[in-house]
């Protein structure tokens, strides 16, 4: 039900998406990057941390570890402080034994731009695999984190519950789905479907009122008086 959805409204629920987030987006520093390395440390820093508080770490950190190489090189007490105050520090771990595994595999170290390939690195799962890879190399990869399916549940599959792990499934390929033609607009595509729900259709409050895809949200349509 879902996906019959989404596939009925996919083009006209992308250029309303896509134009809200040209307009509304927040000025946020790993946006204005397109160095793999640099989205691979905000999007792990992301991951359980607010958005406020990565801003107050990610630029230091980045001055300590400017690349890849220069983190993997670093002993774990060194990665272990610039990454203080973010919490869960499974994160700081995994990202330090990433950069050692690139790096040992040839100079410089570089991160590849296949989500595949990024998926088969230590502490990659499949949302971080397709956020770097639409982010930095502009491929036409999905990415669902508790955002972007909060979303795709509201608008596509009311009925869908994120506990249940088919359910979740069904999301990942309504997500597919839904990805413009082109790797450049899955860019757009991608940060605005986690900007809408960061802003917008937030777990706390869905601000349909000024939600510029209600005309296609089931949710919006069922709650209608
Ligand atoms: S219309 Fe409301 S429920 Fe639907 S996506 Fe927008 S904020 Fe969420």
């Amino acid at each position: 039900m879902a996906l019959e959805r989404a596939l009925a409204v996919r083009l006209r629920f992308g250029r309303l998406l896509r134009a809200w987030y040209r307009a509304h987006h927040r000025d946020l520093p790993w946006r204005k990057t397109r160095d793999p390395y640099r989205i691979l440390v905000s999007e792990l820093m992301l991951q359980q941390t607010p958005v406020s508080r990565v801003m107050l770490r990610y630029g230091e950190f980045l001055e300590r570890f400017p690349t890849l190489d220069a983190l993997a090189r670093a002993r774990p007490a060194r990665v272990m402080e610039a990454w203080a105050g973010l919490g869960y520090y499974a994160r700081a771990r995994n990202l330090h034994r990433l950069a050692r595994t690139v790096a040992e595999s040839g100079a410089p170290a570089t991160l590849p731009g296949d989500a595949a390939a990024l998926r088969s690195l230590p502490g990659v799962g499949a949302y971080t695999a397709g956020a770097v890879a639409s982010f930095a190399f502009e491929q036409r990869e999905a990415l669902v984190d508790t955002n972007v399916a909060r979303v795709v549940r509201r608008v596509f599959g009311p009925e869908l519950d994120v506990t249940r792990g088919g359910d979740r499934r069904r999301i990942w390929e309504v997500a597919r789905a839904l990805l413009p033609r082109t790797g450049r607009a899955t860019y757009v595509h991608n940060q605005a479907l986690m900007e809408l729900g960061a802003l917008v259709c937030t777990a706390r409050v869905r601000h349909c009122g000024r939600c510029p895809v209600r005309s296609v949200c089931a949710t919006y349509e069922a709650d209608r008086p």
